[in-house]
């Protein structure tokens, strides 16, 4: 892989930050955009744009055939049966909210259960939450052991005859643990139960097979994975879709409305009320181009290859204390260096340009397991360099140095 090629096609990269060039390590928050992917939405802008799936005239078919276009390169990406099982939403966030909403609508009942895991991000806590509320259905959590891998005996042990889906996260956004996903999958479905998996942190980094998992319901955001913000996917197999009702109202999501009588479109428009951001979508297409033109299995391995380095040399530094221990991990990195806060961490490394991120990471019932208030993190993309590690390293020392 030609990292200095690759780095050239995302003019960001460029920028100096406080004199000094700069090193983003926050690629698990977003990442940052290639040339492809914004000339793409700004060519839309200029020389397509029109509504889509509504118009007669050219540019709204030219529109639409974009739109319809870029639904197929997720399907291909995610190696999913059929176009009728990418719905396009707003990102991950509303992906979850939308299958917890409608799933639960149809599917479940008081008393019923569904299990998440200890490391799950707010984004796949909150919406069970508010089902629960609407619902009393219950919350169980698979527990984890010190290195962050998830207890799989325990996890068997918290079916009932009551659980109704399993949600857990592929990828923790703040361990870097690659959860054991299709073996979790099948234990669900060895109990009839179906399991959503949330990809948004392994969709950037490894190829991702929904057939092969046999996950039910597969979920990610664009802008984790070098496309724009504001666009994600909701994957769900079709029989599953089918028995469920509209997550909203509106047009585009209707074959027919009478004051007496509505009855939804088919498959996937009955999950996309209002016009899409269909710009959005062309910019996803043109991201996961970019990513399949180098190769997922390419890109997996030269940023193993940097997380291996990084995580020898962090270990390096007296006072590091790393959080996630895990054999099989991806390219996110959380840790706490002596007594020195988090928040101190992250501040005096921006004025170094290197841009990390500090906090909770949206996970904290998991920073309560670890009995910590947040960590620093960073997060690895293809356009990162061994080089960019070194300057975290030093970076640290510095700063550590200074305490
Ligand atoms: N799930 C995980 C594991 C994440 O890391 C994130 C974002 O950081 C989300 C869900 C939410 O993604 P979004 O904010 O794009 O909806």
């Amino acid at each position: 892989m030609d990292v200095e090629r690759i780095r050239a096609d995302f003019p960001i990269l460029c920028r100096q930050i406080y004199g000094r060039p700069l090193v983003y390590f926050d690629n698990g928050a977003t990442t940052q955009k290639p040339r492809s992917v914004v000339d793409a939405i700004v060519d839309e802008y200029y020389s397509v744009n029109a509504n889509v799936h509504r118009g007669v005239h050219f540019l709204s078919q030219q529109a639409t055939e974009l739109h319809e276009a870029s639904r197929e390169t997720v399907r291909r990406f995610i190696n999913a049966k059929s176009t009728n099982e990418i719905i396009f939403t707003r990102g991950t966030t509303e992906s979850i909210n939308l299958l917890a909403f409608s799933f639960g609508e149809a599917m479940l009942q008081s008393g019923d259960e569904v299990i998440v895991s200890v490391m799950e991000h707010h984004s796949n806590i909150v919406p069970w939450q508010l089902l629960a509320s609407r619902k009393g259905i219950k919350i169980k959590v698979i527990p984890m052991n010190d290195k962050g891998e998830l207890l799989l005996d325990q996890y068997e042990t918290l079916f009932t005859e009551k659980t109704k889906m399993v949600s857990v996260a592929h990828v923790s956004n703040v361990l870097g643990t690659i959860n054991p996903i299709k073996e979790m999958i099948d234990v669900a479905h060895a109990h009839g139960v179906p399991f959503l998996v949330d990809a948004a942190q392994s969709i950037p980094h490894m190829a991702v097979d929904v057939q092969n998992l046999d996950a039910d319901f597969l979920v990610f955001s664009a802008h984790k994975i070098y496309g724009p913000t504001g666009v994600g996917v909701l994957y769900g197999k079709e029989n599953w879709l089918e028995k469920l009702p509209p997550y909203q109202g509106g047009g585009e999501m209707i074959q027919h409305v009478s004051f007496e009588k509505t009855i939804f479109n088919e498959l996937p428009f009955k999950f996309e009320a209002g016009t899409p951001d269909y710009i959005g979508t062309t910019g996803l297409a043109k991201a996961l181009d970019y990513v399949s033109l180098i190769g997922m299995e390419v890109i997996s391995a030269y940023e193993d290859k940097l997380t291996k380095y990084a995580l020898e040399r962090l270990r390096s530094i007296p006072g590091m204390q790393i959080f996630g221990e895990s054999e099989n991990r991806g390219s996110v990195i959380s840790f706490l260096v002596g007594d020195i806060h988090h928040f101190d961490m992250g501040t005096l490394l921006d004025r170094l340009g290197i841009a990390v991120r500090t906090g909770h990471h949206c996970a904290q019932p998991l920073m309560q397991r670890l009995g910590i208030e947040g960590t620093v993190r960073a997060s690895f993309g293809l356009y990162n360099t061994v080089e960019e590690i070194d300057a975290l390293v030093a970076g640290i020392n510095r700063v550590r140095l200074m305490f």
